[in-house]
């Protein structure tokens, strides 16, 4: 199978470009679009005409991600913490909740996910 060099940000197909890594966000993304049958079975790449914007929505992402990991973690520990703090008794149900509610904030984040480069390098553009 012939695969295309399709541009993430444009998506058009394009002769040359720097390859997004395939990492387990992608790789997921892809099993559900391949579940419901839309993945198309390209390769992404980022054109060098898009470089420097891809760059900057990625920095964008990676802040976000923090700030989404943090809020999560502190959702996550300090909802099943708190009552005991202030004296109330063990609730194991209070633990399940926040870990779920912590993981729906990191999965928020994931919404607007900029894949990182092959390469690595992202200062480059
Ligand atoms: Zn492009």
């Amino acid at each position: 199978m012939i695969m295309a060099r399709v541009c993430w940000l444009c998506e058009k197909e394009v002769a040359d470009g720097t390859p997004l890594k395939n990492d387990v966000v992608i790789r997921f993304i892809r099993e559900m679009k391949r579940k419901v049958g839309i993945l198309k079975g390209n390769e992404l790449v980022v054109c060098s005409e898009h470089l420097a914007k891809y760059a900057e929505k990625r920095k964008k992402f990676e802040r976000n991600l923090v700030l989404y990991a943090t809020v999560g973690v502190l959702i996550a520990i300090g909802l099943p913490v708190l009552p005991l703090v202030a004296g109330a008794p063990f609730e194991p149900m209070t633990i399940c909740f926040s870990v779920l509610l912590g993981g729906m904030v990191l999965a928020l984040s994931i919404l607007n996910y900029v894949p990182a480069l092959e390469t690595g390098e992202e200062k480059g553009a």
